[in-house]
C-alpha cells in the first residue's frame, strides 16, 4: 500500500469539492476582544476584528477570567498531574464542579476534557450501560452526540428536527417497556434556532424517556444567570441531564455534565472518557469557575451582546441582504453558493480586515452555504458598520441578489 499517495489522493478530493478546510492563523489580543493578529501563508502580518467567535461574550479575555487562570498557575503550576482517579483531582476543579451543578439546580456535576468528550462519554455509557436502552436522537444534533451514541452500539431513531409530533410518534412506535433517552439540544449552531424545549420535555414525561439537552450554545448567554435555554424556560428541573462547554461563552476549555447525585457518580465511575484521562488543568478550571462565577451576577455582557445583534440584523434589512431569522444570537448570512461564500469571505479578510469564516456543505445542506457572524458585546457601532459596507461592496461584486426593502 502506498500510504502516502493514499493521503494525498483522499486530500486532493477534498480540494476539489471545495471541504479542504484552510485555518486562519491567529493571535488574538489580550484583554481586547474581538482583536486579533492574523499570520498569512507568507507570513506577512495583519490586525483583523474576529466576528465569527464561539467566545459569545468575550470571557476569554475578561479580567476575571485571567487573573483566575494566572493566580491558579501560580499556586499550583501548570498541569493536573494525573487522572482524576491518580491524584489528578485539584480542589479548583471539585469547585468547578460544584458552580456547575448550582449553575443548573442539580445535585451534582461532572467535568470533562471538552463539550465534545462530556457527550462523546456521557451518552455512550449511559446509552451501553442501561440494559435495552434505545436513544431517539434529533436530525441536527452535533457530532460529539452521534458519535456517542454510535459507540454505544443501541438501537437508534431519529426523529425530525425540533419536530415534537415526530418525537412523540418515534417514542409511542417503541416498546413501552424499553428504557429510552431523548438527546437533543437547546441552541442549534449553524441555523441559531432554540428547541420546543417545554414540548418536548412534555413528550419525554409522557413516555417515561430521559431527557439528555446539548447546551453548549446556550450557557453562560441565557437566562438571568447564565444557566441556558432550560434556566430562561424555568425548566432545568425537568432535563434529566444537562451538558454544557466552558470553551465558549465561558471563554475558556473543558466540558460537563450537570444531573442526579447518581446519575453524574454513574458517569464518573463507569465512562472510560473520563476515567482514563488526564484531568484539565487548575489553571482552566479557576478560569471557568471566575467566568462562570461573573456571568451569574452580570447581566451587561448579555444585554450588549443582544443589542448588538438586533443592530446587525436591522443593518443587513437596511441593505437588503438575506439573513436567517431566529430568536438567538446567531446570525447566518445567507450566501447559498459554496464558491461565492468562500471568496467573499476571503476578501473580508484580505481588504477589509473582516474575519468571517465560510460554512459549506457538509456543514450545512448545499444551496445554504453562509456566513456565520457572532456579534459579542465588545464589537463596537463603528465595527458593525465597517462590516455590514464590507458586506455590501461584496455582495454587488457578486452580484448576489438582495431583498426589496
Ligand atoms: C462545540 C460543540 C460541542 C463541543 O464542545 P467543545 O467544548 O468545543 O468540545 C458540543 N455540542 C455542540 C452542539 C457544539 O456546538
Amino acid at each position: 500500500m502506498d500510504f502516502e499517495g493514499f493521503f494525498k489522493t483522499e486530500l486532493e478530493h477534498l480540494k476539489d469539492n471545495g471541504n479542504y478546510r484552510v485555518f486562519a492563523d491567529l493571535e488574538r489580543h489580550r484583554g481586547d476582544f474581538p482583536k486579533a493578529t492574523r499570520y498569512d501563508a507568507s507570513g506577512q502580518i495583519s490586525e483583523v476584528t474576529v466576528w465569527c467567535s464561539n467566545d459569545y461574550l468575550g470571557m476569554g479575555q475578561h479580567p476575571d477570567t485571567l487573573n483566575a487562570m494566572k493566580e491558579a498557575l501560580d499556586r499550583c503550576g501548570a498541569g493536573a498531574g494525573g487522572t482524576r482517579n491518580i491524584s489528578g483531582t485539584n480542589h479548583y476543579h471539585v469547585l468547578l464542579e460544584n458552580e456547575l451543578a448550582e449553575l443548573h439546580g442539580k445535585q451534582a456535576a461532572l467535568l470533562l476534557t471538552s463539550g465534545y468528550v462530556a457527550n462523546w462519554a456521557a451518552l455512550s455509557t449511559l446509552a451501553s450501560k442501561i440494559p435495552g436502552c434505545e436513544v431517539f436522537s434529533d436530525t441536527d444534533n452535533h457530532a460529539s452526540m452521534i458519535e456517542g451514541i454510535r459507540h454505544s452500539k443501541v438501537p437508534k431513531h431519529l426523529w425530525k428536527h425540533n419536530d415534537v409530533e415526530d418525537l412523540d410518534r418515534k417514542l409511542s412506535d417503541a416498546d413501552p417497556s424499553v428504557p429510552k433517552l431523548v438527546a437533543f439540544e437547546s441552541v442549534y449552531s449553524m441555523d441559531g434556532d432554540i428547541c420546543p424545549l417545554d414540548e418536548i420535555l412534555d413528550v419525554c414525561e409522557k413516555h417515561n424517556a430521559m431527557s439528555y439537552l446539548d447546551e453548549v450554545h446556550a450557557v453562560g448567554l441565557y437566562g438571568p444567570r447564565g444557566g441556558g435555554i432550560s434556566e430562561q424556560e424555568g425548566l432545568a428541573d425537568r432535563v434529566t441531564v444537562i451538558q454544557g462547554t466552558l470553551g465558549k461563552a465561558f471563554g475558556v476549555m473543558g466540558g460537563y455534565v450537570a444531573a442526579s447525585e447518581n446519575l453524574v457518580d454513574f458517569v464518573r465511575s463507569f465512562a472510560s472518557g473520563f476515567i482514563f484521562s488526564t484531568a484539565l488543568p487548575p489553571a482552566l478550571a479557576a478560569g471557568a469557575t471566575a467566568s462562570i462565577k461573573h456571568l451569574k451576577s452580570s447581566d451587561m455582557e448579555r444585554m450588549r451582546q443582544r443589542r448588538n445583534v438586533r443592530l446587525l440584523r436591522e443593518k443587513l434589512d437596511a441593505i437588503g441582504l438575506p439573513h436567517m431569522d431566529n430568536d438567538s444570537h446567531i446570525v447566518p448570512v445567507m450566501v447559498g453558493d459554496a464558491k461565492k461564500c468562500k471568496f467573499i469571505s476571503d476578501l473580508l479578510l484580505e481588504n477589509y480586515g473582516v474575519y468571517v469564516q465560510p460554512i459549506n456543505y457538509p456543514t450545512v445542506p448545499k444551496g445554504t452555504e453562509r456566513l456565520r457572524i457572532t456579534p459579542s458585546p465588545m464589537h463596537t457601532d463603528a465595527d458593525l458598520d465597517h462590516l455590514v459596507n464590507a458586506l455590501s461592496e461584496l455582495w454587488s461584486q457578486c452580484a448576489l441578489s438582495r431583498a426589496v426593502a
